[in-house]
């Protein structure tokens, strides 16, 4: 009797000291690799102040070589099984994703189009520098992002679904997408820069049809024109060509001033003071048909009298070419009349 409670009591022990093995296992990351990589000695830590001269001739390399591109699951070796696995109180499943589970696995994610949406830890995009882990739940992170996040909660759990104990594999979607999102944009900047440089040649050559920017578009290019006119003539040049144009108009004026002294038998002046004259008197009607004087052309004699242009003529052919004022009697030279 006695060993029989002796052999139960102690494979209940048993038992229980491997259930406690299996939770506590459980409990911590198995991933010691990892850890490892985070505490950086102290000669890699000088190494990385040194100054590096990049004198270009080098040829850099790309952060992520494209053979290089290869997927990798990481920590793929099965856990061994726990103590209470082996006594067969725990089910042992070695449920390691195949390729093509993990085909299946990527395209969930890339359904989702998550490479573009960035690491949903540290929002930033995906790219060439930092490698992008997939889990075995579909979400993809930065790798370091994930390992820190291991480290800070110090268990192996998803950030965006809660998924424990998942599997982790790198990818490059992100990178890919990344570069290929990159050229696109440069491509598309570039044909910006020529398409733009060719409208601008196309505007300058033929004139818009709308009519206001056909305006604008002759304004410029004779102001242009203008522009390159001044700029070509040297100033002394245009200088003296201004004062030629000057001393003729001078000359041109003592001659006219002469011209109306002979025709119109006073200077300008004098007229004036005779207009002020006439005006003073405020006549308003030809002394010849007595009709309102405004209605059609004037003509104002060195007398001082107001008359109709065709009255006057018609006085005069009639008088037989002797210029007497038909209202004073005096010789007179005659001007039009302006009011
Ligand atoms: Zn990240
Ligand atoms: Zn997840
Ligand atoms: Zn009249
Ligand atoms: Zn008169």
């Amino acid at each position: 009797m006695n060993s029989k409670a002796n052999k139960s009591q102690s494979s209940m022990a048993l038992a229980a000291v491997a259930f406690q093995d299996h939770i506590l296992k459980n409990m911590t990351i198995g991933n010691k690799v990892d850890r490892k990589r985070f505490t950086v000695p102290n000669k890699t830590k000088k190494k990385k102040i040194e100054a590096v001269v990049d004198t270009g001739l080098k040829k850099k390399q790309q952060a992520i070589p494209k053979e290089k591109e290869k997927e990798y699951v990481i920590d793929a070796k099965p856990q061994a099984p726990t103590l209470a696995q082996k006594l067969g109180l725990i089910e042992y499943e070695t449920n390691y994703l195949t390729e093509k589970d993990w085909e299946q696995v990527k395209g969930k994610s890339n359904e989702r189009e998550d490479h573009k949406q960035g690491c949903p830890i540290c929002k930033e995009n995906f790219d060439c520098e930092r490698e992008q882990v997939l889990l075995s739940c579909s979400h993809v992170f930065h790798r370091q992002c994930l390992t820190a996040f291991e480290r800070f909660s110090g268990k192996q759990c998803c950030p965006m679904c809660r998924k424990e104990k998942y599997q982790k594999r790198v990818i490059y979607e992100g990178a890919r997408y990344h570069r290929h999102f990159s050229a696109t944009k440069i491509q598309a900047t570039w044909k910006m820069y020529k398409v733009r440089r060719w409208y601008r040649k196309l505007r300058e050559s033929i004139p818009p049809k709308d009519t206001v920017l056909r305006k604008k578009f002759f304004e410029d290019k004779l102001s242009e024109l203008t522009r390159n006119v001044v700029n070509e003539i040297d100033s002394r040049a245009t200088n003296s060509l201004l004062n030629e144009i000057d001393e003729n108009l001078s000359q041109s004026r003592s001659i006219f001033q002469q011209f109306d002294r002979a025709v119109y038998g006073a200077t300008d002046e004098e007229w004036n003071i005779i207009q002020v004259k006439a005006l003073e008197r405020k006549e308003t009607d030809c002394p010849i048909c007595l009709t309102k004087l405004c209605d059609k052309k004037t003509l104002l004699l060195s007398c001082s009298h107001v008359f109709h242009f065709t009255c006057l003529g018609a006085f005069e052919s009639f008088s037989d070419g002797q210029k007497n004022c038909p209202v004073c009697r005096s010789s007179y030279k005659k001007r039009p009349f302006y009011n």
